[in-house]
This record gives structure tokens, C-alpha cells and sequence, in this order.
């Protein structure tokens, strides 16, 4: 696994996603400007941040709203016009601070979440574009909704809680080929005449914009590995990585 990058490789690094995003793109026989590359930040500092901003980045992207309200604040202070994606599950009792700090939520994904954040947005008179978070392959421990109920979440999501919902999300099955469920994915999106697919990570960004990915999310590529533990299950008494 790559290091936690410098902010001189943090630079490099982004420039180097940018020509590869450009590259799959023009493979696909699609302008560049039609994918955005969101810098999945969570777990490193705002330094980090701060050496992708100065490159040029300026579309971020966060799963915790906790960590996002701690590193933040002080960042668009200087760069006022930088986006800030939500990207991970949000909990329902975390919706006003998310709905105050993100500019996009990504991860848009049951009844009763899609209910509290419009109530939200209309209290604040803030309305976020939104992303609907679908399993795409129905992992019992993932966030999304499960493909089969999609249509009727999208029906509800836009026409009875009037949501601004742009596109869909999705996060396929770690060690499985990615494309089938990214063309899931555009599916689900097409026959609802939703234009944006968030799709795509380190590993498999340039797949994911050959089915038609408007939104990449890259972490690792870009700032290096993460330090910290996430809680996965170890087995054999070997350790994680
Ligand atoms: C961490 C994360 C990413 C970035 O993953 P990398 O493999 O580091 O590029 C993308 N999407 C989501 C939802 C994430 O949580």
C-alpha cells in the first residue's frame, strides 16, 4: 500500500488522476469536464486538504459528518468556494449538522432519512443536491437501497418529498469485478431520467467512467493510504493489510 502522501505528492498525484480521468473519458468518447473528481479526504488532515487546494482541487468528499465539521469550517474560510460531498451513511440525528456543512449528500439511501432531510432543508431553506445511495449488490452489511425498491425510492425521494435528487451512488462488492453493477447502476439511473452516477474509486475509476460515471470518488490515489484501523473482521489471527 502507497504511504500517506506529502503535500508536493499530494500535488502530483491529483495531476496524475486528472490525465487519467481525461483519458477514460475521451476513451469513452466523453468531454473531460463531464467527470468530476471528488478528493476523498476522510481520515487525513486538513493539511492534506489544504496541498490538494492549492493544486487546484476543489471538490472534497467526506463519510463522517463529525470529522467534516471538525477539518472543514477553517478550509472554506479560505476557500469559499470549495464543495463539500457527504459520502458516507448519515444517521438521521446527524441531518442538520450535515445539511449546515455539506453542499452535496451522496448517500441518500431510506424512507425515513429522506423524510428528515427534506424537513431540514426547508427549515434552513438550504436544498442540497442529493444522491441516491442502491446497493447494487445487495450486501446485507451496506448502506443503499436494494436495486428492486430503487424506482419507487426515486418516485418518493423526488415527486413526494421533493428532494433535488441529480443521480445515484453506488459502492460494488469489494473483490468483485466492478462493471456489471456500475452498468446496474446507469440502468436504475436511466430509466428514472436521473443524469449523475457517483461511481468509481482508486482501484476502479476508470471502469466505472466507461459506464458513464459524472462523479468519481478518489481517496487513496490522491492522499495516500489511511492510517487508521477500520474496524474489519480478522481472521487466522493475521492482522489487517
Ligand atoms: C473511502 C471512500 C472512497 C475512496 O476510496 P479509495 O479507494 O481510497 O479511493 C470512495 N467512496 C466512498 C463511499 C468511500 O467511503
Amino acid at each position: 500500500m502507497e504511504e500517506a502522501a506529502s503535500a508536493q505528492l499530494i500535488g502530483a498525484n491529483l495531476a496524475a488522476v486528472q490525465g487519467r480521468i481525461t483519458a477514460a473519458a475521451r476513451a469513452a468518447g466523453r468531454p473531460a469536464d463531464a467527470v468530476t473528481l471528488v478528493a476523498v479526504s476522510k481520515t487525513h488532515p486538513a493539511a492534506a486538504v489544504r496541498a490538494a487546494l492549492l493544486a487546484g482541487q476543489r471538490v472534497f468528499g467526506e463519510n463522517r459528518v463529525q470529522e467534516a465539521l471538525a477539518k472543514y469550517p477553517a478550509l472554506r474560510r479560505e476557500y469559499p468556494h470549495l464543495a463539500l460531498h457527504l459520502i458516507g451513511p448519515l444517521q438521521t440525528n446527524k441531518v442538520r449538522d450535515a445539511v449546515a456543512q455539506f453542499d452535496v449528500i451522496e448517500t441518500v439511501d431510506r424512507p425515513h432519512l429522506a423524510e428528515v432531510l427534506a424537513r431540514e432543508m426547508a427549515r434552513a431553506g438550504r436544498r442540497l443536491p442529493c444522491f441516491i445511495e442502491v446497493n447494487t449488490g445487495e450486501e446485507p452489511q451496506k448502506a443503499g437501497i436494494l436495486p428492486a425498491a430503487a424506482d419507487a425510492f426515486i418516485v418518493l425521494c423526488r415527486d413526494r418529498l421533493q428532494l433535488p435528487i441529480e443521480g445515484l451512488m453506488c459502492i460494488p462488492p469489494e473483490h468483485e469485478e466492478p462493471a456489471p453493477y456500475f452498468a446496474l447502476l446507469r440502468e436504475i439511473a436511466r430509466r428514472n431520467g436521473l443524469e449523475k452516477l457517483s461511481m468509481g474509486m482508486s482501484a476502479d475509476f476508470e471502469t466505472a467512467i466507461r459506464f458513464g460515471a459524472t462523479h468519481v470518488r478518489v481517496g487513496t490515489a490522491i492522499f495516500g493510504a489511511r492510517r487508521t484501523i477500520l474496524p474489519i473482521a480478522v481472521t487466522g489471527g493475521r492482522g489487517p493489510c
